[in-house]
């Protein structure tokens, strides 16, 4: 991009993660982008009725989007516009008229939009995790909730917080260990337990090393206890990292 404050183009290609209405026909899109990180845009009449240009830029679509930007930085003086977008899959299409899948890709849109909360940088990582995951949900090859499970858990680790399933995430014991705590990083040994430890059962654990390795057979033949129960810990344990270790860890990072 340029940085002499003029005009300039580029063109990348990303998901679409959110609309937002913009005056009367207008939208501001959010994309994560492969070159460009998280991207808002303006993208002009796309509410008018029989708008193809519309029909593309709704969620969950995979599109190439060329940018036309003013000034020198994608945010600061207005978004940049998009002015000419191509459909490259529109997953979306196999996603929103199922609820399972609908409600899924919903958090992994949200979830893809919260791991990148710094626009224009790029985080490769977290954009192949999630058109992977867009794929396998639209396939319909495994079900919803282990699709969403298994991204949230990746996302976490590309982002630095890998849980540990087996071996004691504080002292390296082989595992399978018992004890499984948020914020020593997941399974710990009985002499790391720290208060607020809880005892998941074996199953629910393997399901989750299984989910974070791709290891599909093992995952897709889990009892539903098990995967009631992994799910909790996933979300636990994300939601946990969204609210104290993200935000601290940034800071100490940058700082
Ligand atoms: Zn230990």
């Amino acid at each position: 991009m340029g940085q002499n404050g003029g005009m300039s183009l580029f063109r990348d290609d990303g998901i679409v993660l959110r609309t937002q209405k913009l005056g009367e026909a207008d939208r501001i899109i959010t994309l994560l982008t492969r070159g460009h990180g998280r991207v808002r845009a303006v993208a002009r009449g796309v509410r008018r009725t029989k708008s193809k240009f519309g029909a593309r830029l709704e969620p969950f679509s995979h599109v190439d989007v060329q940018f036309f930007a003013r000034g020198s930085a994608l945010i600061g003086r207005g978004l940049p516009l998009c002015t000419q977008t191509e459909t490259i899959a529109p997953y979306g299409r196999h996603i929103v008229d199922d609820y399972g899948r609908y409600t899924a890709g919903t958090a992994m849109l949200e979830t893809a939009e919260r791991f990148t909360d710094h626009e224009g940088e790029p985080n490769v990582q977290q954009y192949l995790l999630l058109i992977g995951a867009l794929r396998t949900l639209a396939a319909g090859a495994h079900a919803p909730g282990l699709v969403l499970d298994a991204f949230l858990l990746r996302s976490l680790a590309v982002g630095g917080y890998a849980p540990s399933f087996e071996d004691c995430a504080r002292c390296g014991l082989p595992g399978p260990n018992r004890f499984f705590s948020l914020a020593a990083g997941g399974s710990v040994c009985g002499d790391c337990r720290v208060p607020g430890s809880v005892v998941p059962s074996p199953g629910a654990l393997r399901l989750l090393g299984a989910l974070l390795t791709g290891d599909w057979e093992t995952a897709d033949s889990a009892e539903p206890r098990h995967v009631r129960e992994g799910s909790g810990l996933v979300s636990a344990y994300l939601h946990w990292h969204l609210e104290r270790g993200l935000r601290s860890l940034r800071f100490v990072e940058k700082g």
